[in-house]
């Protein structure tokens, strides 16, 4: 009805959905109607709004609705919203978990995320759960917010922190306040190949959400997004050389360019990805161009692959991360504390003394090693770890 009444004339369209069409939006139970700020056009939206219920049945909600007004001064726009009897909206306004909204999106606009996020961490009650069950928890939460949030919008780096901080706490200290990580987030949030513990990096996974788009431009989709960026933002200019304009979502996804224009390009076969035809965009493997990158470690699969106790993995990952709590370390906070090892009576406890350089635990290892003809080095790196990852090979002889 309401593109029979544009089409007629009757209806005048909103200044930027004319050259497309546009009256409305439909999603499931939702509607978003479109039309020009004058008291004629928002009167026809009324008269339709009340024949579809003559012949439906269905009318709007005054109290589940309402009315945005942009463009217009405080009188005009008092009348407008007398036309419905719906109360005046502003923006950011929350649709399907999303904040609607032109203009930047501030930290306080994802409030509701960070409490959603927030109650379902403390739902799961840390102090009953093992290191391994948090840290499956945390992928698991960094996955949902990445899903549906990062597709559409860029979360603020502020809250990118929040949500970073919050599962940090929940894995080290049971969501308390007091207490420190052992291991700072920077250095957990890489994949398991390359030393940490497998946790996303929320800023590149947004980013590569958002070259998400600039792809769907380059592929031409035909969506109702594509028709109407070429016919108000884009106006026949690539999206390579466009200027920086339009609303803050639109800017942030231009501001993803530099950062792609070397991979993503348009050849004759099709949009293409470091030289590879994507016919779908995967947002994975631009992440994982985009990311952050360390070295991989030779010890990722000793500690995490194979039938292991996951307990027994994190610890060794602390151990090699220097952050288990031997007496050394104790003594830093509490001068009283004796820092001498228990085994050997004779050097203080150190990391590398715990499990290399102590006589007793040298011993230790000598048998352990035996079978392989094993030499142990001289530091932790070169000694008992590289010695480690010699384990799976057949043993020398056995004893
Ligand atoms: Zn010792």
């Amino acid at each position: 009805m309401l593109n029979r009444a544009a089409a007629r004339k009757v209806l005048s369209f909103h200044p930027q959905c004319q050259r497309i069409g546009l009256t409305h939006l439909c999603f499931a139970d939702d509607l978003l109607i479109f039309t020009k700020g004058s008291e004629e056009a928002v009167g026809t939206v009324a008269t339709i709004l009340e024949k579809f219920y003559l012949v439906s049945g269905l009318r709007c909600n005054p109290s589940k609705s309402e009315i945005f007004c942009a463009g217009v001064n405080e009188e005009v726009k008092k009348t407008l919203v007398n036309c419905f009897g719906f109360k005046e909206g502003t923006l950011p306004v929350m649709y399907l978990g999303i904040p609607l909204s032109a203009g930047k999106l501030k930290a306080v606009d994802c409030k509701a995320l960070v409490e959603k996020i927030t109650s379902r961490i403390r739902g799961w009650q840390p102090k009953l759960l093992t290191y391994a069950r948090k840290i499956q928890l945390i992928v698991a939460v960094l996955a949902s917010i990445s899903q549906y949030r990062m597709n559409i919008i860029q979360l603020p780096k502020k809250v990118i922190k929040e949500v970073e901080s919050m599962c940090s706490k929940f894995l080290w200290s049971n969501m308390e306040q007091n207490k420190k990580a052992k291991v700072a987030w920077k250095h957990a949030a890489f994949p398991k190949e390359e030393g940490g513990l497998g946790f996303r990096d929320l800023w590149s996974w947004n980013q590569a959400c958002l070259a998400r788009h600039i792809w769907v431009v380059l592929a031409n989709q035909e969506t109702l997004w594509i028709a109407w960026l070429k016919e108000y933002w884009l106006r026949n200019i690539s999206i390579w050389e466009t200027q920086i304009r339009g609303s803050w979502v639109w800017n942030k996804i231009l501001k993803t360019r530099p950062l792609l224009n070397s991979s993503l390009v348009c050849t004759e076969a099709g949009v293409e990805w470091n030289g590879a035809v994507m016919t779908r965009f995967s947002i994975k493997t631009v992440w994982d161009s985009l990311r952050p990158r360390r070295e991989t470690v030779p010890w990722a699969s000793l500690v995490w692959k194979g039938p292991l106790i996951p307990k027994n993995s994190l610890i060794t990952w602390l151990v090699i991360q220097d952050r288990i709590t031997t007496l050394d370390k104790v003594k830093k906070w509490n001068p009283d504390v004796l820092d001498i090892c228990p085994l050997c009576h004779s050097d203080p406890e150190t990391r590398d003394h715990l499990f290399f350089s102590c006589s007793y635990v040298r011993t230790v290892w000598s048998i352990v090693f035996d079978p392989w003809q094993i030499s142990l080095g001289w530091t932790f790196q070169s000694g008992v770890l590289a010695a480690v990852t010699r384990l799976g090979d057949t043993p020398k002889h056995n004893t």
